[in-house]
């Protein structure tokens, strides 16, 4: 038979199926050949295209729509702490943390290490205190314990570890870091502050805690939590080559249900180690697969506004250690910004730059314009991460040198995070975050991501209904929002996570919306998204998940 090779494999009908795709916003059917989209529209659009071959998907009147883009996160990370690590939520206190361990430690065996988190980074002034230390050393049953804070910049470690880390009290401050110290004493608390961290992950990684093969397995569960929330495609944003190897390694053998999308850091970036900067981008092409896309670089401005390390324009809260007038830390001087970036766009590679606090964001912006006058006009599209306090000046300059913001974590609502803001730097300052509705009016490009495991898990439902209302929906913080002038409409924020997110990651023309040609990217979802109270959103299940047509998820209920 002549149209033979015209028919469908895979057809989605019966759907209420929003495609992202203004021209035709709803369809009912979609069908699907060698993975990709080749007809957009109803019954009998679709018709000619079914033959015997074809699976028929029945939607039963569910919604469907692309899948989600997560712009910003830590793909191992994040399934070594679901598979490997000790996990305690954030509102932990002190002696809820030093019972977790001590529990862990006692089921461990001799020698191991026990690693997890996430503290509350409100909680750092307090862990830096000989009290604390001595109730975390109590619990460790002499086991070296590495615990990190919820914002993942921070550690808290026990006296083994720092032990086998051999830090003592003489062993000076890093740069960009602090090894915490009593105030009184003076004695070592185990708080290790920013590039301090390194020090005790470094020891960690020397113990050879993570091999390679719980690496891919590491990898592997992230993908499947990934496409469990309906996530089909995502930047990891601190790509060294473990991470890079464990994704070619998943995707040839036709196991990695998501595109992959690489930051690849400039300098070693303190919780991972090996080679980086033009070394690492030397390797790039060898790690290039069919799914798996190494084209960005990583860059960290500055650190976290909850320890005092975002660099700001007005100064932080005074305290006892920095004075009255400490705005943080700025990690890369304006020219040599500049040569990275001018290195990375010769390359063919676009920036993911960190850029936690209002002075950092305005630097990297800086050089971004400084760049774009001597390399003139560019497709690539850098990032500025995490985009969440800007200064009213900055925020039409997103749009007018084509910076993507990438607005990460998802939290433009209150958490322990904001809590730890407040108290570094004033509640007024504090509240100023996200101001997702400015960015939006300004016509920046606007990109949803988790940074999971920054936080505990990468469900975009939470991120989408936060930015729809900017209260917290898990119902921590009832009652307050966070700068409600800058919630924004659904239709908005589902744009953020699938069309817009694709597009600063490079996938524009491959997924982020149901159109002939793209990529059968394609969720089922519990609830009509649209129909429902704003309030509901983040109680979305993901029903189904489809990668290049094929399914990658299925809930069971
Ligand atoms: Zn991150």
């Amino acid at each position: 038979m002549g149209g033979i090779k015209t028919r469908a494999d895979v057809l989605f009908r019966n759907g209420r199926i929003y495609t992202v795709n203004r021209a035709q916003p709803w369809a009912s059917c979609v069908a699907v050949k060698a993975g990709r989209i080749v007809a957009v529209g109803d019954e009998h659009e679709v018709q000619p295209l079914v033959g015997a071959d074809t699976t028929v998907i029945d939607l039963a009147g569910r919604t469907a729509m692309p899948g989600i883009i997560d712009i910003h996160n830590h793909i191992m990370m994040g399934g070594q702490a679901d598979l490997y690590e000790l996990r305690f939520p954030s509102n932990f206190s002190i002696s809820q943390i030093a019972g977790a361990v001590k529990e862990a430690a006692a089921k461990a065996s001799p020698g191991a290490w026990i690693v997890g988190g996430q503290f509350g980074s409100d909680l750092l002034p307090r862990l830096n205190t000989d009290a604390a230390f001595a109730e975390l050393d109590a619990a460790s049953l002499g086991h070296p314990v590495l615990l990190r804070d919820d914002s993942y910049h921070n550690r808290w470690a026990s006296g083994e570890a720092l032990r086998i880390a051999g830090v003592t009290a003489e062993t000076p401050n890093p740069i960009d870091g602090e090894i915490g110290r009593d105030l009184t004493s003076g004695r070592l608390t185990g708080l290790m502050v920013e590039a301090a961290s390194g020090i005790v992950e470094r020891a960690l990684v020397k113990a050879g805690h993570y091999t390679p093969e719980m690496d891919r397995a590491a990898v592997a569960r992230s993908i499947s939590v990934l496409n469990s929330f309906g996530v089909t495609g995502f930047v990891e944003a601190a790509s060294m080559q473990p991470i890079l190897a464990a994704l070619k390694g998943l995707d040839d053998r036709g196991e990695l249900s998501a595109w992959a999308v690489c930051a690849m850091p400039i300098v070693e970036p303190g919780f991972m180690f090996g080679t980086a900067g033009e070394e690492l981008f030397a390797l790039r092409d060898s790690y290039r697969s069919a799914h798996v896309k190494p084209d960005y670089a990583k860059m960290f401005l500055d650190g976290v506004p909850g320890a005092k390390t975002a660099a700001f324009h007005e100064p932080y809260v005074a305290d006892p250690v920095r004075g009255c007038c400490f705005r943080g830390n700025i990690m890369l001087t304006v020219p040599e910004l500049i040569r990275w970036l001018g290195r990375c766009e010769k390359l063919g590679i676009a920036a993911k730059i960190h850029c936690a606090g209002d002075a950092a964001v305005t630097q990297a912006l800086d050089a971004i314009e400084v760049v774009r006058t001597f390399n003139g006009p560019t497709t690539l599209i850098h990032h500025i991460a995490h985009a969440s306090y800007i200064v009213p000046e900055d925020i039409p300059r997103f749009a007018e040198l084509g910076v993507a913001a990438d607005l990460s974590p998802i939290i433009w609502f209150p958490t322990v995070f904001l809590e730890a803001h407040k108290a570094a730097m004033g509640a007024e300052r504090a509240q100023r975050f996200w101001p997702n509705r400015d960015l939006n009016r300004a016509g920046a490009l606007m990109a949803g991501g988790s940074d999971w495991p920054v936080i505990p898990n990468p469900d975009p439902w939470h991120g989408i209904e936060g930015m729809v209302t900017r209260r917290n929906p898990t119902g921590d913080f009832a009652g307050s929002a966070l700068w409600p002038e800058q919630a924004l409409d659904l239709e908005t924020v589902i744009d953020i996570y699938t069309i817009n997110a694709a597009r600063a990651a490079g996938l524009g023309h491959v997924t982020g919306s149901i159109e002939v040609g793209k990529s059968a990217d394609l969720i089922v979802l519990d609830q009509a998204l649209f129909d429902i109270p704003a309030e509901r959103i983040a109680k979305t299940n993901v029903e189904m998940t489809f990668f290049e047509g094929r399914k990658v998820y299925e809930r069971n209920s």
